[in-house]
């Protein structure tokens, strides 16, 4: 009975919950696309080495600046101003950096380009920490959902609804990363 029950479920790739194929869309978030692999939707725990706040890792950008983390350098990036930026980059954690990036004098293309800002400061920490990228390898072919409590439906999904672009990120680097090989 368990392998037949089996076969009848699979994971929301939007919000991640789990669902039946006797249903239609997603109970918890209206979609119906789904995955038969059970998606990442949540970044903490073993999985918090993909989340922003993972202090594990810091990278050197090619401002020659050292970050703690990729949200330190995220924020940092969010000005020209390199004495803005080193003050950012001197936060003792990623949630002080990221109050800090609220304060800098922003970039006027800000809004055009933080994404790819962001898959450029993601994918640095990705192919400078191995061990990061055999993780990020091991995931397979998970949907990576950055499910999210503080309201952030453009990086993440919270409340089952969001764009998640940092998942998004993620999921093309790791892709890139299996196209280009692993070494
Ligand atoms: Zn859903």
């Amino acid at each position: 009975m368990s392998d037949s029950f089996e076969m009848y479920v699979d994971w929301c790739v939007q919000c991640g919950a789990e669902h039946s194929y006797m249903n239609g869309d997603c109970d918890t978030c209206g979609q119906n696309t789904f995955s038969k692999t059970k998606p990442v939707n949540s970044f903490t725990g073993e999985y918090e080495f993909l989340s922003n706040f993972y202090e594990g890792a810091p990278i050197e950008m090619f401002d020659g600046l050292v970050y703690k983390t990729t949200e330190h350098a995220y924020q940092a990036h969010k000005t020209h101003n390199m004495e803005e930026r080193k003050r950012v980059a001197a936060m003792s954690t990623p949630g002080k950096a990221k109050r800090a990036g609220k304060h800098v004098w922003l970039r006027d293309d800000w809004e055009d380009v933080k994404i790819s800002i962001m898959e450029g400061i993601v994918q640095k920490k990705f192919l400078t920490h191995f061990d990061l990228k055999d993780k990020l390898l091991a995931t397979g072919n998970a949907h990576l959902i950055e499910g999210n409590t503080w309201n952030d439906p453009f990086w993440g999904v919270y409340k089952g609804q969001g764009t998640n672009h940092l998942g998004q990120i993620l999921m093309k680097i790791r892709n890139n990363l299996n196209i280009n090989g692993s070494d």
